[in-house]
């Protein structure tokens, strides 16, 4: 099949959320509290609808459930991944997320979530919390019992083009002023570590302590995040991150330059510009699935993508 298949995102209302998913990419928001863009996701808390071509009208999750030689023949009961675009006005909760084989025994079953954020944009001072300071799980509970957060909780530094891969275990969290790209396991299993002593409502929400303190590894060791790099005439490629569920890369094309589709499939979204794919016009917010056996594809304009698959 040489059709691309483009996707009409799902907007999420959040406490935390702003307008930027209309200012920085023109989307039609339900509010000004607008958190997350689902841009490419099967999930049933937001199952996006096609929006072109043979399939236009139906759900993702049906193309999976009922197409998928699209996909390649790739197995599993649900779409793998999901593709976000967060909008943090606020801090987020500070949280971690378990891994497959803790999730399938306390939550019925459910996937674990690995995810990863690309920067999009953030403040000058930006910053973001990735890992802890605890050196065994030990000092992790008495940290935890003792509220001592600002020792425990570890905030880095950030700026527009990061890239951070959190696997299960790994306490982390979204600060104010940050719109990031996520690309993650379609799961939806968080534990809430610590929310700033916030009320929502008048009350505080929920905290998930005794999960949180099962799944945080410790000490926290920072993932590698050298990016391999591949020059080609009119483009860059960049590899983010390759781990069990998911390759991301990010595309850079400065003219007009040729790649190849050879994945079950992949996902793109468009970050930054404005080009053509295969003559098909695309911009800054546009999400699409190339499907299997798409093969060449050629992309021109001065374009920015972020590009996933199994
Ligand atoms: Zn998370």
């Amino acid at each position: 099949m040489k059709e691309i298949i483009f996707l009409e995102p799902i907007f999420k209302e959040m406490i935390w959320g702003g307008n930027r998913l209309k200012t920085d990419f023109g989307y039609n928001i339900p509010s000004d509290n607008t958190g997350e863009c689902w841009a490419v996701s099967a999930h049933s808390n937001g199952d996006c609808t096609i929006k072109n071509g043979a399939y236009k009208g139906e759900k993702l999750s049906s193309l999976w459930k009922n197409h998928r030689e699209i996909f390649g023949g790739a197995k599993g009961d649900t779409f793998p991944l999901l593709i976000k675009i967060i909008d943090a006005k606020a801090d987020l909760s500070i949280q971690v997320h378990p891994g497959d084989d803790y999730a399938s025994q306390y939550e019925n079953g459910s996937l674990g979530k690995t995810e990863c954020w690309y920067i999009l944009d953030c403040d000058t001072d930006g910053q973001i919390v990735v890992g802890h300071n605890a050196k065994d799980k030990e000092e992790l509970k008495t940290m935890i019992a003792e509220q001592r957060w600002n020792e425990l909780i570890r905030v880095l530094p950030i700026k527009k083009g990061d890239f951070f891969q959190i696997d299960p275990g790994t306490v982390h969290a979204i600060k104010a002023g940050t719109v990031i790209l996520e690309t993650q396991q379609n799961s939806d299993i968080t534990y809430r570590l610590y929310d700033y002593d916030r009320l929502s409502d008048g009350k505080p929400r929920e905290l998930h302590i005794d999960k949180s303190i099962d799944v945080i590894k410790c000490p926290h060791v920072d993932k590698n995040t050298d990016r391999k790099e591949i020059r080609m005439e009119q483009a860059v490629v960049e590899e983010l991150e390759t781990c069990q569920y998911y390759t991301v890369k990010k595309l850079t094309v400065t003219g007009r330059q040729t790649f190849d589709q050879t994945e079950p499939f992949t996902i793109l979204s468009v970050i930054d510009g404005e080009g053509k794919i295969d003559g098909t016009k695309i911009t800054k917010g546009d999400h699409f699935i190339l499907p299997a056996a798409y093969g060449t594809y050629t992309v021109e304009g001065k374009i920015q993508l972020i590009t996933s698959h199994i």
